[in-house]
């Protein structure tokens, strides 16, 4: 089998196509353009994310830097003032966030909290001044994405959402292979993501009320991610069905789902999410050949394959070249390829699975 070469001509190619919506973009004339300085990163929340990801992508980033901390841990704060050599200025708590607004040094405050935490720190980053970067799933539901993106756009600042993969090459790869139709129509898309949850059965992951749902809102997301930007287009219904092997376990949320994915036309790709099998893959069948990845979705290494043979895609710091790319979106005063809007759309397909497990039938996506 031939191996597909991923040039540096392939990457800027892909790195122009973006996510599911080619016409993402637009300039936003409202903002100051900032001076040609990396920009300040506050993190809200020092629990695994930033611990272990975030932070120590910040030390390979371009355009911004670690410049604060939010953390409700004084013990916490210590050990980061120190690591990252974090001013006391710049380390707040969560009775001090809102004096944020007062610091230069901060241009970009990325939340990085439990999910029905992301709508009110989100809005208040935006009315302290500051562009936001929410991560993923960006809220509870679809109605508080809307109040998130109407809450930034009154203030004039930029919404993004931590979707570190439309920033890794090997994603990008498929957006481009499916979106420009490489191999012809894609004929069919299967896609799953998840991992056996053996943690804490008292952590917020498996509160409802604080989680918005298990394993679908947590990793299913990705796969959803996954089949819109293979397809560049919006699904219009989903019919979901799910399975529970440990009921006592996961008392409040989802287990395993799985769902058919309606677009026009009426193609259907299928998808999976779980907190109890290990799943990682995105398979594209198109009417001339395939493609796909596995594992496709994780911040370790990533494998794709074409029928032309292996990918050979160089994997990179998914984060800090996501962030990189947000900082560079508020320099120039632009959208970035993962707007508000994007979580949006995710969260609508979300609502609409959930709905289809409570009725047992296809639901629009609305
Ligand atoms: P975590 O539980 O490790 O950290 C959560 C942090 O929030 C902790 O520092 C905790 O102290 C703080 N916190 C503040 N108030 C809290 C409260 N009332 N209850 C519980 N915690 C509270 O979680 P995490 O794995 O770091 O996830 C945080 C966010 O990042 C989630 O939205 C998650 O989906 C997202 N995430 C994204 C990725 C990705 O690849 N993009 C990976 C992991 C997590």
């Amino acid at each position: 089998m031939k191996t597909h070469a991923f040039s540096r001509r392939d990457f800027l190619r892909t790195a122009s196509i973006g996510a599911g919506a080619l016409a993402l973009g637009d300039t936003l004339s409202a903002f100051a353009p900032k001076a040609d300085k990396k920009l300040g990163i506050a993190l809200v929340g020092l629990g695994m994310y930033s611990t272990d990801q975030l932070g120590p992508a910040l030390q390979h980033t371009q355009n911004c830097y670690l410049a604060g901390i939010v953390t409700g841990h004084p013990a916490k704060a210590e050990v980061w003032k120190k690591r990252y050599n974090i001013p006391d200025k710049n380390v707040y708590n969560y009775e001090t966030y809102d004096q944020i607004k007062n610091n230069p040094d901060i241009d970009i405050i990325y939340v990085v909290l439990p999910v029905s935490m992301h709508k009110e720190y989100t809005i208040r980053a935006a009315q302290a001044g500051k562009h936001v970067i929410c991560e993923k799933p960006m809220a509870l539901n679809a109605k508080d994405c809307e109040d998130m993106i109407a809450a930034c756009k009154k203030a004039n600042r930029l919404l993004s959402i931590g979707y570190r993969l439309h920033f890794e090459p090997h994603n990008m790869e498929i957006m481009r292979l499916g979106q420009k139709q490489i191999y012809g129509k894609v004929t069919s898309i299967d896609t799953g993501n998840g991992f056996t949850y053996r943690g804490d059965p008292n952590a917020w992951r498996l509160k409802k009320a604080m989680a918005g749902g298990g394993g679908l809102m947590d990793m299913g997301i990705y796969s959803i991610q996954g089949t819109r930007y293979t397809l560049g287009k919006e699904p219009i219904a989903v019919k979901a069905t799910q399975e529970k092997t440990r009921p006592d376990f996961f008392k409040e949320v989802d287990e395993t789902v799985f769902w058919e994915l309606e677009f026009p036309g009426g193609f259907t790709a299928t998808g999976k999410s779980s907190y109890n099998h290990d799943w990682s893959y995105l398979h594209v069948q198109a009417e001339r050949g395939k493609f796909g990845l596995e594992p496709a979705f994780g911040y370790g290494e990533l494998d794709g394959y074409t029928s032309a043979g292996p990918m050979n895609i160089p994997n990179i710091i998914q984060q800090a070249a996501q962030m990189d790319d947000f900082a560079n979106c508020v320099r120039q005063n632009k959208q970035s390829r993962v707007p508000g809007e994007e979580g949006l759309k995710d969260m609508k397909v979300v609502d609409a699975i959930y709905r289809s497990l409570a009725s047992g039938k296809k639901e629009a996506i609305i």
